[in-house]
């Protein structure tokens, strides 16, 4: 069902090490039926200021040295490796890339809800909020859809995924009215921004928390609006592909196929 991985992280990793940790990606990844992996960096280019204590300023050495490891892992035959990275979308409504940026890398990840990075993305805890939180990602989403960079985003990164506020993802969704999802998802669809299917966001739920999920009502209404999808499993280290089969479950219940 999914072909192609997006979304798998390699930060911090220095040289060698990091080379090791795409070829245990890979052969991870061949297991679960995927035959083109992304590699990806929390992407933050330090022309642009705001980073706090989230991320390292980058720049295009970085993504230099991501290529030639890349070019240099063994990857299982047939698999095709990709390089992206997951920047940011901050308070200011700032996106930290640039153009050579954009060149460089073979996609564009932007997330809109990491709600956790507080200083940098939000200065408001949701915690007690989930209305305020619903508010929030309305907003940013859109606000990624009409950023001036928007033409060269490929994905969204898990959207409406309320991050670190995992259980109340269903508390928070529900304060968002079809109409509003609608709207979002034309956006996206217009912008060409392909939304993700992302298995981390799913990954303490229960069967019967998934079957009752608000992200299929989302998702749904997607689909319906003639979006497209990507998969990515959002892996930090290659054990959590064991998070698949709930992304396959969410996306199926959508109608995405
Ligand atoms: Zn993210
Ligand atoms: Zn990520």
């Amino acid at each position: 069902m999914f072909e192609t991985d997006y979304h798998v992280h390699v930060d911090g990793t220095p040289g060698e090490a990091r080379r090791q940790k795409m070829e245990a990606y890979a052969q991870e990844a061949e297991r679960w039926g995927i035959s083109r992996i992304g590699f990806v960096e929390h992407y933050w280019n330090r022309e642009f200021a705001g980073y706090g204590r989230w991320y390292t300023p980058e720049g295009p050495e970085r993504i230099a040295g991501l290529r030639e490891d890349l070019s240099e892992a063994r990857l299982p035959e047939g698999m095709r490796g990709l390089l992206g990275c997951e920047t940011e979308y901050n308070k200011e409504g700032v996106i930290p890339i640039t153009q050579e940026d954009v060149r460089e890398f073979d996609y564009i990840i932007v997330p809109h809800s990491h709600i956790n990075m507080r200083g940098v993305v939000t200065e408001q805890d949701f915690t007690y909020d989930p209305e305020g939180c619903a508010r929030y990602m309305e907003k940013s989403f859109m606000g990624v859809m009409r950023h001036k960079i928007a033409e060269h985003i490929t994905i969204l990164a898990h959207p409406f995924a309320p991050v670190g506020l995992d259980d109340q993802q269903d508390r928070i969704l529900s304060y968002i009215a079809d109409k509003t999802f609608r709207e979002c998802a034309r956006a996206a669809r217009d912008m060409g921004i392909a939304l993700e299917v992302n298995s981390l966001t799913w990954q303490d739920k229960t069967e019967e928390e998934l079957r009752q999920s608000q992200f299929i009502r989302f998702y749904r209404i997607a689909r319906e609006e003639g979006c497209s999808f990507v998969f990515g499993s959002d892996a930090h280290r290659p054990q959590q592909y064991r998070y698949l089969p709930g992304a396959r479950y969410i996306a199926r219940e959508a109608g995405i196929l």
